[in-house]
């Protein structure tokens, strides 16, 4: 494979990086409240403007799917992670879906407005306090005629309550499904959960369906073939390795002006010697990581197949990197890392995230191991 983005792809890069970062210094994305949740809005509209909802979905000009994407997502999460992790719940999970297994309906109705950034979508997979790597679907599906009737609890849901649609991950006669329910649906109770650690400004709830009605035509169902629940893992492990990416560039290049222009002891930070071995530890991890991170993408495209092994390595990886370079970052700030808003501990506090969420560094571990020695789940 080629490593090498073509100008195209770099000159999108730029753009992007331009028009979000803009946006974001006139309207707070990453602070929490009513307003934040406003302007992520606005965000998410502004990215509908660029291919950046696109990518991955459908085919863009001058852009290479997945691997263009992965460059795209370090962008995007580098500014405001929560922009990023509001925009890819909504297109890279339900997006996705609705692409891969929709009907031209279902496209219409709900994909276009996602795509178009004037809609936010969510995906509920995990259940109430369980790991849906550990224990089958519990929410349900009950056809009654040209009606299901869906009953479940869900634990976390990004953009919950924000999103006109949410694709509920149950099973209707035993064989998995997403359900197509409205944000406003009557027998949807959407708990918001306040107080998050990091990405602040995203919206995220828990979800109590209590015989929630929708038609038939709402419903999405794969192929027997496929393992619908492993798919959506895979995206959106692809999501939290994009946002490590991010979350590196941020803290290292925060952390690299920080240490020339910070003086202590009548001389800047990076003239230390230590400084400079620990810009070099997390410039390191970095670029390890998006070659790792883009090398993952690249097989997800072109051979999927093989991309299950690869993406968990890559998650696990980029994603602990994450956590160490913001950690060191920390660091480098040394006290001035503790107060006001501040990328790099809001990078930290994400970073950490990155490890627990999707298919966690420990469950990944284990499928990994699993992988290598040949045994199939
Ligand atoms: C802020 C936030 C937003 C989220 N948004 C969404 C969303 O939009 N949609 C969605 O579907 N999900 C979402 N999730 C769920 C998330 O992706 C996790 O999958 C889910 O939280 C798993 O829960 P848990 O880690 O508490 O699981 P648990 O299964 O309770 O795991 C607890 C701990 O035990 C470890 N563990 C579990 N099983 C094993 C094992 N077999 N061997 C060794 N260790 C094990 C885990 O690694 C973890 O460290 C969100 C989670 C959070 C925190």
């Amino acid at each position: 494979m080629n490593y090498e983005y073509s100008q195209k792809e770099f000159e999108f890069f730029i753009e992007l990086y331009q028009m979000v970062s803009a946006y974001s210094a006139s309207h707070p994305m990453d602070t929490g409240g009513a307003d934040c949740e406003k302007n992520i809005q606005g965000g998410v509209e502004k990215l509908g403007q660029t291919p950046y909802l696109k990518l991955g979905v459908s085919d863009v000009e001058n852009a290479n799917g997945l691997v263009t994407l992965m460059g795209a997502m370090e962008v995007v999460a580098a500014v405001s992670p929560s922009l990023y992790l509001t925009a890819e719940y909504s297109m890279r999970l339900l997006g996705r879906a609705l692409a891969k297994w929709g009907d031209e309906k279902q496209k219409q109705a709900f994909l276009n407005p996602l795509i178009s950034g004037s809609a936010i979508g969510a995906l509920a997979l995990c259940e109430q306090t369980v790991n849906v790597d550990n224990e089958p679907l519990a929410a349900t599906g009950e056809k009654q005629g040209s009606t299901v009737i869906i009953s479940g609890r869900k634990q976390f849901v990004v953009n919950g309550p924000v999103a006109k649609v949410i694709g509920v991950v149950g099973t209707c006669d035993g064989k998995p499904a997403i359900f197509l329910v409205d944000g406003d649906a009557p027998g949807l109770s959407i708990n918001r959960t306040e107080g998050s650690f990091g990405y602040k400004g995203a919206c995220i709830s828990e979800m109590i369906l209590e015989n929630c009605r929708i038609d038939e035509d709402r419903m999405i169902r794969c192929s027997e073939k496929e393992d619908m629940v492993s798919v959506l893992r895979l995206w959106e492990n692809q999501i939290l390795t994009g946002a490590s990416l991010g979350l590196m560039r941020a803290s290292f290049e925060s952390a690299r002006d920080y240490a020339k222009s910070h003086k202590t002891g009548g001389k800047p930070i990076i003239a230390y010697q230590e400084i400079g071995f620990k810009l070099a530890e997390m410039l390191t991890l970095f670029q390890t990581s998006q070659m790792l991170a883009i090398r993952a993408a690249w097989t997800a495209e072109k051979q999927p197949r093989e991309a299950f092994d690869l993406t968990l390595c890559a998650k696990v990886f980029c994603t602990e990197s994450a956590a160490r370079v913001s950690g060191e970052a920390m660091n480098i700030f040394g006290s001035s890392a503790y107060f006001g808003a501040n990328p790099v501990e809001h990078a930290y506090c994400c970073a950490r995230y990155g490890e627990s969420f999707g298919t966690s560094t420990e469950l990944s571990r284990i499928k990994i191991g699993d992988a290598a020695l040949g045994i199939k789940p």
